[in-house]
């Protein structure tokens, strides 16, 4: 039905071969591909980066907030544009979200200056995404919590979700070893896909080791451990959850992160392929352009449609003409959950929100697909 659809896995017979050598080996959970995702993936974001392995992405951010001892009576600042989870796992550990606006309609990501407005005693940990695989000013949030330390001895973590960002930089660093903890998402359409899965990072040993038993029950040995006859029992250091990946997912997992810096420089070529033809379209406007000193994972292509555009109607021509779009991501305040939660209000994340439109990314994708979809949108825009 679709001419190009929003995403298409990067998928083939190397994943396929991946799951059946797993299911044949007969050791599906925590074993010998788990350890080897996670040794693979630390190495690729850089020396002394530790890895855990895990279900899920929202596991990564809950576990992050537990590790951090973050709870009720703590404050962590969220952005005001941002995926769901990063909201709803401050409200699952009983802290209170305070939400912080975008730097601009230029620059989506959270703004340093926001932060530092939004801070108060009760601020334990601020968590940074990098939307669309472009890296947040890292330096000037790491300077705003360092400055808060130094005036009042208050240290605040530095969270990063990098579940747009595997194989992202900033100022020559991977995206997620620039804060305290890093989290990764593997889900189906991110850019290291397994279905369901996801990884916390951390450059702190004793954070990776809090991680290791949160993700395990708190048990001290692995069933691994124990099927090759290293430990007998085991102990529970602290109650903990069980979120831990599969032996599928994490040979899936092998094959895509071998793909990863191959599958993000098509983005990046499909992505100025883009900005060319969106060029003349001075109505639509593409954020994150001329940023220096990053490497972008380039996740999805978003753009901001004009003020007062009839996005429906947009989203409508473009699907009559065979092309999927998206939005990320509809404003928190406007959820049933959250509206009578006082959030504060988010300006630009509000009118980033309004006006964003997800266009197609995917590494197979071809350029003539976005010659396609961008004349698609040109003809909708012309309607309205
Ligand atoms: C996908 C995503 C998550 C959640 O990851 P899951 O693996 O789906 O749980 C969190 N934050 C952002 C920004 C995401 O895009």
């Amino acid at each position: 039905m679709w001419k190009v659809q929003l995403f298409k896995l990067n998928y083939d017979q190397r994943e396929t071969q991946a799951v059946a050598d797993v299911v044949n080996s007969g050791w599906i959970t925590m074993g010998e591909k788990t350890l080897e995702f996670e040794n693979q993936f630390s190495q690729y974001l850089g020396k002394d980066v530790r890895a855990a392995a895990l279900s899920s992405g929202t596991a990564a951010l809950h576990l992050a907030l537990l590790a951090l001892g973050v709870g009720p009576g703590d404050e962590v600042i969220v952005p005001g544009l941002t995926f769901v989870a990063d909201i709803n796992v401050v409200k699952m550990v009983g802290a209170t979200p305070v939400l912080a606006d975008s730097v601009s309609t230029d620059d989506w990501n959270i703004s340093p200056a926001a932060i530092a407005e939004v801070i108060t005693a009760k601020t334990k940990a601020v968590i940074a995404v990098h939307f669309a695989g472009f890296p947040c000013a890292m330096d000037e949030i790491r300077a705003v919590l360092d400055d808060r330390r130094t005036k009042t001895g208050q240290e605040i973590f530095l969270i990063e979700d990098a579940a747009h960002a595997p194989g992202a930089e900033y100022c020559g660093q991977k995206c997620g070893t620039i804060g305290d903890i890093g989290c990764f998402s593997f889900f189906t359409n991110k850019n290291l896909s397994v279905g369901e899965g996801g990884m916390a990072t951390t450059r702190s040993e004793a954070l990776d080791q809090k991680l290791r038993h949160l993700r395990s029950h708190g048990m001290t040995s692995l069933t691994l451990d124990r099927h090759k006859g290293r430990s007998i029992s085991y102990d529970v250091v602290a109650p903990g959850l069980n979120y831990r990946i599969d032996e599928m997912r994490a040979a899936i997992g092998l094959v895509q992160l071998a793909k990863l810096e191959g599958a993000n420089e098509q983005r990046q070529k499909l992505f100025q392929h883009y900005c060319r033809g969106l060029a003349p379209v001075t109505e639509v406007s593409v954020p994150f352009l001329g940023f220096e000193n990053v490497l972008p994972s380039y996740h999805i292509f978003p753009v901001l449609l004009p003020k007062g555009c009839d996005r429906p109607a947009v989203i409508a021509s473009m699907k009559g003409e065979g092309v999927q779009t998206s939005i990320h991501y509809p404003g928190f305040q406007n959820f049933t959950a959250f509206r009578n939660e006082g959030l504060a209000e988010t300006p630009v994340a509000a009118e980033i929100a309004e006006r964003e439109l997800t266009l197609p990314l995917y590494p197979t994708m071809e350029l003539d697909q976005v010659d396609l979809v961008v004349d698609a949108l040109k003809r909708a825009l012309a309607k309205g």
